[in-house]
Parts: C-alpha cells; structure tokens; sequence
C-alpha cells in the first residue's frame, strides 16, 4: 500500500493485462454481520481485506463472536454465529468511516438490547443517521445521540419493543437505512414484521444484495413494489456453511474506464477483470451499460470482464445515475475524454457520502482544467477543449477512497502532464492495493517515469536516504552496490577468481537475484546478511571495476526503472546508468565521519576494530571507486552536491524532498 503524503503518477500510455479484484465492501460488510448473528459457523472465503471490514470484525470481535482465519494464506475468515444472542450486552464500538458497519449494526444492536455506543471518525458523525433513528425510536428502541442531533456518535440502551405496527423508514437519503431493518428485524420476528418506505427508494441495487444475501441465510423478505416488504414470522437466520463473496463492481468500473481509454483496440488484448462478471448480484454491474455508451468495448462472461478501447475520443452522455451511485464518479472522469459535455443527472446521494462528493469531483475535475457545473443533484462535465488547455494538478482526496482511484485515470490526458494523488492511502477503506494493481496494467514511457540517483562515496549513508527518500515518494528502491556485493558473492561461491573479467561477468549476467522487501535472495538462499560483510563490500569493489561486469549489470539496474518512479543509489547512477534522471544528488561525508558511522554499526556487531582502521579501508575503497576505467566515482555534471558530516538523516531527507519538490511542476 502507498502510505506516503502524496503519490505522484507519472503520464500514462497505454493498459493491458489482467486484474483480480478484492471483494466487494457492501457484500463483505453484509455477509460478516448476517453470519454473526446466524446460528453455526460460516466460511466467508474472498473476503475483502480493508478499513471498513476490519472495523466491522473488531465490532463483532468485542460482541462475543469468534472470527478465525482459514485457507492456505489465511484469505477465507470463519465466523462463529451467535445464533441471535449477544454474549456481551455492553460494549463501546468504533466504526471508522464505514456506513456499511455503522447503519446495520446500530439497527441489530438496538432491536437485540444491552447498553452500547458506537462512534466513528469525524467525517462519520457528519453523515445523518436520523432516519434510521426514528425507525427504531417507532419500535421502542431506546437511542440517544451524544453529539449533534441526527448524527452519531449514538448510545443504545435497552427498550421495550412494539412490534404490531408497520415501521416507516425514509428511503430518499440513503438505502442503507433500509437494509439496515431488512438485516436487523428478523432478529425479533416474532410475528410478521412489515416495513413501509417513505418517498423514492434510491440505490435499489443495494436492496436487491441485501434481499439476495438475506436468502443464503434463509431469510425470505417479501416485497411488494420497492414500497413495502415483510419479514416472515418465525424468520431464523441459518448459516449457508460456505460462502463467496464476489469482486468490487464499484472497484471494477475503474478498471473498465481504464480499458476503454487506454486499452488496445485489437479486442484481444486489453483488460481482462476477474472475480466479477455478468452474474454479479452487484447494481454497480450496470457501470458496463454507462461505459458501453461511452464507446467501451466489453465482453463479459459469468465472472470475468474483458475491455477493449472502442470509440475514441469517447462519447459524451447524460445520464440518470441513481442506479450506479458509486460507480458513476468514474464516469466523470472518463467525460475527460469525451467529445462533448456530459450530463450525470439524479446523483444527490453523492452529497452525504465519505464526502460531498459532488462538490469534491467538481472542485478537483476543475483542477484539471475541465469546465464543470454543479447542480444540487447533477453535474455537468465539459472536457478540456485542447490537450493545451489540460492543468497539472495535485487531486485532494478528501479521505475518499473513490476520489483517490477514479483521479488516477486522469494520468492518459494527451498533454502528457503526471498528476498528484494527495493521501493516496485512502484507498485502503475498499482497494488497499489499488495502485499497485493500476500499475501492474499500465505501462508509461520509460523517460516519463522519474529517477532520483544517489550517488557517494561507501558509508555516506546513500542506502538510509534512499530507502527513506523512496518511501517518502511511494517509488521503487535500488540499491546496486547490492547486485555488485551479490556478483562477487556469487563468483566466489562459484569458485571463480574475482579478477577473472569473463567469468565474473557471465555469472553477473544471469545473476538469479530476488529481493523480497528488506531481503535479498540468489536463488532460494537469503544472503542479506552475508553480503554485508566488510569482506564483501571488498570483494564488490574489486569486481566492480570490469567494465564487462558493469555492462552485465546495467539491463538488471535499469529494469528497475517502473511505475512510479524509482530512488537508485550507487557510485554511477547518475552519470552512466539513469544520466537522464530528474534529480541526482553527490552524498558525502568527511572520511573521518564516514569511518566513525561504520564504526558504530560495527560495534554493535560486536566486531573489535578501531576507527582509524576502518577510515584507512574507506579511503583504499574510494580510491580505487574513484580511480578506475570503468565508471569511475565522481559527481554527474549537474549533480546537487549534500555533505552530511553534520546533517540529521531527518535533515537530509528534508533537503532531498525539497530539491525533488523543485523539479515537479505542482
Ligand atoms: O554501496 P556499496 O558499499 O554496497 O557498494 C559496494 C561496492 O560496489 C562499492 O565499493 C563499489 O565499488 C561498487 N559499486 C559500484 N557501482 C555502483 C554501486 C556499487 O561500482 N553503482
């Protein structure tokens, strides 16, 4: 996951290849509670992993349920029901941003009595609850708000329950309300229990997944219209045993824009999504309607999406979105790219979501340089009428998971311009790994994709900051005196002579290198550590000075080169293998500081050595880095010199960012 304070994506070219896609946040949210209250154990298996279910296990977690985790990788998630019995009646639980916990588990936590309260973050207590309230006040539940009025924080205390009269629940502001009573009411269906909505029903796709799943867990709501539904007396929750829960739609439809803007035209290529198809329960499905109209090429089978680019530029729409709520964001940014103004008409609910979505997308597309509208209920999208008029722009996330991922699409405009993802951890409330999958399909020009090289002297503390300035940014990390210490390793293990030219470079060449976080691996074996050795820092050195060893190496260092961007650190990043880098930066140090810096981490090795030993092999090593044919240490021309004798790592990095900050145009 990205957890830097902004992601900047370099301008994309093209897409292709396959996606899976984590499982859908509104059927995992609804599964995990349905199974909690039912009797026996279900196995959820394709459970998403993410901010909103992990607030929704703790929650279930601190009411008595069991929740264990099962499968070879620990992906499948069994949950011990409680058969409609609380074992703890008092709890103080906290659900995040995720309305998908807060609406139905205040519902089934009211209706089964005990005393709880339940809050959220900020935002949370911003989004009206009210309605739901009110349904539940008619049944004698007993809810009071700790905060402002309509909104959580709330607290639950025990009622006396009137179950005689038909309930009435507004379903003009969100569905959630609904489903909420659908999950919760069986729980005390003593008689039939009938619910009567007031106004028009939006989202009804959300209510047909409820309905849906409420039926694998034997409960038959019946319907009349989208006005009234019953619950059956003597409903009882059963737990199906096993269940699946099916991609995102919502998370696809970014995938699908993708396909339609950046896709091969060939139909054979393109994007392929798995875990989601055409029998996908999911109303967000219908996304491929809207995408279609917009020239998208799709071709479906039960669970697989194939995209490929059809009509371009695409075609503008307008369009009722009530029935795709979530899904139609990424329709306003796919009007980028459209060859006219596009209309998304009925889309009020935007306004009570993680954010005021609305407002959001028009403040951000605007950003960009489209010309936008925005209605209470609407907006209208005109795209920017050049690839001139298009604006570099740093997209604010608002804390929304949507506005982070549908933005990233913004990164094909034709001006070729990177754009800037603030927050972009965001989207870990439903796609922790949504860049990282936008990644693996996307493919940009290699010189699009920026390089900061570090170069220095040995123990200027190159790697640190490297490491540092890379996880600051979200870019990739080479370290290449590490594929250096691993040649000489290899070589020797091999028995081959480290000054044999040929033979050290034809083992440089197929090096079977992994790194696998901090880990380094030839082939199964972790020698992180023995490469880490003085001795084998020596021994890099010495190879390093074949010129055919080097040219063996350079094809391995450059492929490093990947979206986002990449942080290399060496003796000759910036002057031979990335001379094209944005930023190249001369780390020093004093040899003295060097030499005591050393000394520490030896010490703690518990390596008995002194410092003027230590300074003399640092000196023999830069001079032979320094002095020899190929490649030698020095500076690139228009390197940022950074003496760190008496610089913090803190300050270091600060200088770097700041150096790095004044090449982007943001
Ligand atoms: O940076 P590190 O100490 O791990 O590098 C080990 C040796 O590998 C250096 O002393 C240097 O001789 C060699 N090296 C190189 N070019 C690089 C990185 C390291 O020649 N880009």
């Amino acid at each position: 996951m990205f957890d830097s304070e902004y992601l900047d994506i370099p301008p994309l070219a093209s897409a292709g290849g396959a996606v899976r896609l984590p499982g859908s946040k509104s059927i995992s949210n609804r599964v995990l509670l349905l199974a909690a209250l039912s009797h026996g154990q279900t196995t959820v298996h394709d459970l998403l992993a993410s901010d909103d279910t992990a607030v929704m296990l703790a929650a279930l977690k601190q009411l008595g349920c069991t929740v264990a985790k099962s499968g070879r990788n620990g992906e499948s998630a069994v949950i011990g029901g409680l058969g409609g019995q609380l074992v703890q009646r008092k709890a103080t639980l906290f659900m995040g941003n995720a309305g998908t916990a807060m609406r139905p588990l205040t519902a089934a936590l009211a209706l089964l009595g005990g005393e709880f309260e339940l809050s959220g973050v900020p935002r949370m207590h911003e989004r009206p609850i009210a309605d739901l309230v009110d349904a539940l006040r008619q049944l004698g539940c007993s809810i009071e708000y700790l905060g402002n009025e309509g909104f959580p924080p709330l607290r639950l205390l025990p009622g006396q329950l009137k179950l005689d009269q038909p309930i009435h629940v507004r379903g003009d502001v969100s569905s959630q309300f609904l489903t909420a009573l659908l999950m919760a009411l069986p729980l005390v269906a003593r008689r039939a229990i009938r619910v009567e909505v007031i106004g028009e029903l939006i989202s009804r796709p959300y209510i047909e997944i409820t309905l849906n799943l409420l039926k694998r867990f034997g409960i038959q709501i019946e319907r009349d219209g989208w006005q009234r539904f019953t619950i059956p007396a003597g409903s009882q929750y059963r737990s199906p045993g096993e269940i699946h829960i099916e991609g995102d739609a919502s998370s696809a439809s970014y995938f699908i824009a993708l396909g339609a803007i950046a896709g091969s035209t060939d139909g054979q290529n393109g994007i392929e999504i798995m875990g989601v198809g055409a029998d996908s329960i999911q109303g967000d499905i219908r996304f491929i309607e809207a995408a279609r109209m917009m020239g998208a090429k799709i071709d479906s089978t039960p669970n697989s999406l194939h995209i490929s680019r059809g009509i371009w530029p695409l075609k503008a729409i307008e369009l009722d979105c009530n029935h795709i709520p979530d899904a139609a964001m990424t329709l306003a940014v796919m009007a980028l790219y459209a060859d006219g103004t596009t209309m998304l008409r009925n889309i009020g609910s935007w306004r009570v979501k993680e954010t005021d979505r609305i407002a959001a997308m028009a403040c951000e597309l605007q950003k960009l340089g489209a010309t936008v509208e925005e209605g209470a209920d609407y907006l209208k999208i005109t795209p920017p009428r050049q690839a001139s008029a298009w604006k570099c722009a740093a997209i604010h996330t608002y804390d929304d998971h949507r506005i982070a991922m549908c933005f990233s699409l913004a990164a094909f405009n034709p001006a070729e311009l990177p754009v800037r993802i603030l927050d972009p951890k965001c989207v870990a409330k439903t796609f922790p790994d949504y860049f990282e999958a936008l990644f693996s399909v996307t493919k940009a020009k290699t010189a699009d994709i920026p390089v900061i090289c570090i170069d220095g002297p040995t123990a200027s503390g190159k790697g640190t900051l490297a490491a540092l300035t890379a996880h600051r940014l979200g870019y990739h990390y080479l370290d290449s005196g590490a594929l250096y210490r691993l040649s000489a390793f290899a070589a020797s293990r091999a028995g081959v002579a480290l000054d044999d030219e040929d033979g050290v470079a034809r083992i440089a060449r197929e090096l079977p290198v992994r790194f696998a976080g901090c880990s380094i691996f030839l082939g199964e074996e972790d020698v992180s550590k023995a490469i880490r050795t003085e001795a084998a820092g020596m021994a890099a050195s010495r190879i390093s000075a074949h010129s055919q060893v080097r040219t063996a190496l350079m094809d391995l260092q450059r492929s490093f080169r990947e979206l986002p961007g990449l942080v290399a650190d060496g003796r000759d990043m910036g002057t031979v293998v990335f001379p094209d880098a944005s930023l190249k930066i001369y780390l020093t140090a004093s040899a003295l500081h060097r030499a005591e810096r050393r000394h520490k981490q030896l010490i703690s090795k518990e390596k008995p050595t002194t410092i003027a030993a230590i300074q003399l092999d640092l000196e023999a090593r830069d001079a032979r880095d320094m002095s020899r044919q190929a490649a030698p240490l020095k500076p690139a021309d228009n390197a940022r010199l950074l003496d760190n004798s008496y610089l913090s790592i803190e300050k270091s990095l600060d200088q770097v960012i700041e150096w790095w900050q004044g090449t982007r145009p943001f």
